[in-house]
C-alpha cells in the first residue's frame, strides 16, 4: 500500500492502555438512574423482555448503534443547508459524490434504512429456491431472503462461533464450504453471495481483504456477483488495518475502497455507518442498478430521496466522509477492547478477540445453569437491567424463530450484546457498566430463567413478552440492597 498512515494511538507512562476520547463533548443529555426496586418494575412491565422498556427508566442504553450515534458538529450543521426538493435534490447529489468518493461506486439508491436495502436486493434478484451463501445471516437479511423463496446458508469458518479465540477473522466466509455450496447448488440456484462487514451476531467480528479477494475469486470464476452489507464496514476496516499485516500501513480510504471494490453491490444502514438514518445500495453496474430501480420508487420514494428527510440525507454525505477518519472511527471499537478485555481478565465469559458494535456476554457460560430453553441470553439482560439500569439485548434463541412444527430452535450462541453506540458513552460510563457485570457474575446464581407469555409469529424478540420461570427478579433486589445499600 502507497500510503503510510499511523494510526492515533495514545500511548501512556504507566504502561496501561486506556482508550482516549478524540472528541469533546458539546451537547448533553441528563440521564437518570433510578432506584433497583422501580427497575424492576419497569422490567416486569416490560414483559422481561428489553425492547420493550422506556428509556425514561433506563440508565445507559446500550441496545443498539442502530439510530443512536452521536453526529459530529459537522454532519448537525450540514443539515441547514438541506434542499427540500422531491426530485433532484441538491442534498442527494452531494450525498451521491460521497458515496462515489468513499465506497468508490457509481450509481447509488437511498433507501429509508438497512432492511429496506434488504427487501429491494432480494426482490430483485432472488427466486424461490434459490440459495445464498454468506458469512453469517442477520436477522432483517434471513427474513427478506425467505419471505421471496431463497435459502440462507452460513458458510463460517470452524472458529467463527467459538466463544473464547484469538483468531482475527472471525468473519472469514470458508472457501472449501463455498465451493462444496456451489458445487451442491449450482451457481445459476445462487443469485449472489453476501458478506457481511463486522458479522453483526457472531460478536461483530471481522473478515479480511484477503478472505474477500478468495471469495471474489470463486465468484467470478462461477459468475455470480458479491454482494457486500456495509453496516459496519468503517470498524471492519479498522481492524483489517489493526490485523491485517498488509493494511498495517494503509489508510482507512484506501482500506474501504479495496473491500467496495470487490463487491458488486454494496449496500448499508445509515444508522450505523454514517450515525444518521437511512440507507443506501449502490453499485458500478447499470444493468444491477436498473434491476432495482423501480422498486424503489416502489418502495421507498423517488430515487433521489429514497423515504429519508433530506437533512439526513445531507448528515449521510457528511458521515460517509468521516468514516474515512481513523479517529472517528477507532473510538467505538476501542472502547469495546478494553470492556471485553476488562472483563476478560475478571473471568465473565465474552466474546473474544473484541469486536465491533458491542461487548458479547456469552450467557450460556455465564448461567450454565440456566437451560436453553429458558433463554439464558434473554435471562441475563432482564438481570442486568434491573441491577444496573443498563440496557442490552437478547442476541439469542429469543432471536431466533420456531420452525415449521412450532419447536423452539436453539441458536448456536447466546449472547448478551451490550452495545456501544458510536461516541455516546464516555470511559466512566463503561467502568460502571464493567462493575455492575462484574457483580452480577458474583452472583449468578441468583438468576434464573425465562418464559413467552405473549409470542408474536414474525420477529417476536421485538414484541414478545415473557415472565421469570421463578421468583429469582425480586431475589435478586434483596442481594442489590444487602450489597450496596441504599445506592442507586
Ligand atoms: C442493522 C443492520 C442491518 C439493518 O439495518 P436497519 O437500518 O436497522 O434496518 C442490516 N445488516 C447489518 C449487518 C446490520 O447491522
Amino acid at each position: 500500500m502507497a500510503k503510510n498512515q499511523p494510526s492515533p494511538e495514545i500511548k501512556f507512562f504507566s504502561g496501561q492502555h486506556i482508550p482516549v476520547e478524540l472528541h469533546k463533548v458539546r451537547m448533553v443529555q441528563k440521564l437518570h438512574l433510578k432506584p433497583v426496586e422501580e427497575r424492576l418494575e419497569a422490567m416486569e412491565k416490560g414483559g422481561y423482555n428489553t425492547f420493550q422498556l422506556n428509556t425514561r427508566d433506563i440508565f445507559l442504553d446500550m441496545l443498539t448503534d442502530s439510530g443512536t450515534n452521536a453526529m459530529s458538529d459537522n454532519q448537525i450543521s450540514s443539515m441547514l443547508q438541506a434542499d427540500d426538493a422531491y426530485a433532484g435534490s441538491q442534498s442527494f447529489y452531494r450525498m451521491e459524490q460521497a458515496v462515489r468518493q468513499v465506497f468508490g461506486k457509481h450509481f447509488v439508491l437511498p433507501v429509508h434504512q438497512g432492511r429496506a436495502a434488504e427487501n429491494i436486493i432480494s426482490q430483485a434478484f432472488i427466486k424461490p429456491g434459490d440459495a445464498i451463501p454468506m458469512n453469517y445471516h442477520f436477522t432483517t437479511t434471513k427474513a427478506h431472503m425467505e419471505l421471496n423463496g431463497g435459502e440462507v446458508l452460513e458458510i463460517y469458518t470452524d472458529e467463527a462461533l467459538k466463544i473464547k479465540s484469538n483468531v482475527p477473522f472471525k468473519g472469514n466466509i470458508d472457501i472449501n464450504r463455498l465451493n462444496k455450496v456451489i458445487e451442491k447448488y449450482g451457481a445459476k440456484h445462487i443469485p449472489f453471495i453476501r458478506m457481511e462487514a463486522s458479522t453483526n451476531l457472531i460478536g461483530g467480528q471481522p473478515f479480511s481483504v484477503q478472505n474477500m479477494r478468495e471469495v471474489r475469486a470463486v465468484a467470478e470464476k462461477h459468475q455470480i456477483p458479491v454482494v457486500l452489507d456495509a453496516s459496519l464496514i468503517g470498524e471492519n476496516a479498522w481492524f483489517i488495518k489493526k490485523r491485517e499485516e498488509a493494511y498495517q500501513n494503509a489508510s482507512i480510504a484506501e482500506i474501504l475502497l479495496t473491500m467496495c471494490g470487490l463487491a458488486d453491490i454494496v449496500y448499508f444502514s445509515s444508522r450505523k455507518v454514517s450515525s444518521t438514518r437511512g440507507g443506501g445500495i449502490c453499485t458500478d453496474s447499470e444493468e444491477l442498478y436498473m434491476k432495482m430501480r423501480d422498486l424503489v420508487v416502489l418502495y421507498e420514494g423517488f430515487t433521489t430521496y429514497g423515504g429519508i428527510s433530506v437533512r439526513e440525507i445531507e448528515a449521510m454525505a457528511v458521515g460517509l466522509y468521516e468514516t474515512t477518519d481513523e479517529t472517528v472511527i477507532a473510538q467505538s471499537p476501542s472502547f469495546i477492547e478494553y470492556a471485553v478485555n476488562t472483563l476478560d481478565s475478571l473471568g465473565v465469559p465474552v466474546v473474544t478477540p473484541a469486536g465491533a458494535l458491542g461487548c458479547h456476554i456469552d450467557a450460556m457460560g455465564f448461567l450454565p445453569h440456566v437451560p436453553q430453553e429458558e433463554y439464558p441470553a434473554g435471562a441475563l439482560a432482564a438481570a442486568l437491567f434491573i441491577v444496573s439500569g443498563i440496557r442490552g439485548m437478547e442476541r439469542g434463541t429469543i432471536s431466533s424463530v420456531r420452525d415449521k412444527e412450532g419447536n423452539d430452535v436453539l441458536a448456536d450462541v447466546e449472547l448478551l450484546r451490550l452495545a456501544f453506540p458510536r461516541r455516546v458513552f464516555t470511559l466512566s460510563q463503561t467502568m460502571f457498566m464493567i462493575d455492575r457485570v462484574n457483580w452480577l457474575f458474583q452472583n449468578r446464581h441468583l438468576v434464573g430463567g425465562l418464559r413467552f407469555t405473549e409470542e408474536p409469529a414474525v420477529l417476536r424478540f421485538f414484541n414478545g413478552r415473557l415472565t421469570p420461570t421463578s421468583p429469582w427478579p425480586q431475589k435478586l433486589v434483596e442481594k442489590f440492597r444487602e450489597d450496596f445499600g441504599q445506592s442507586l
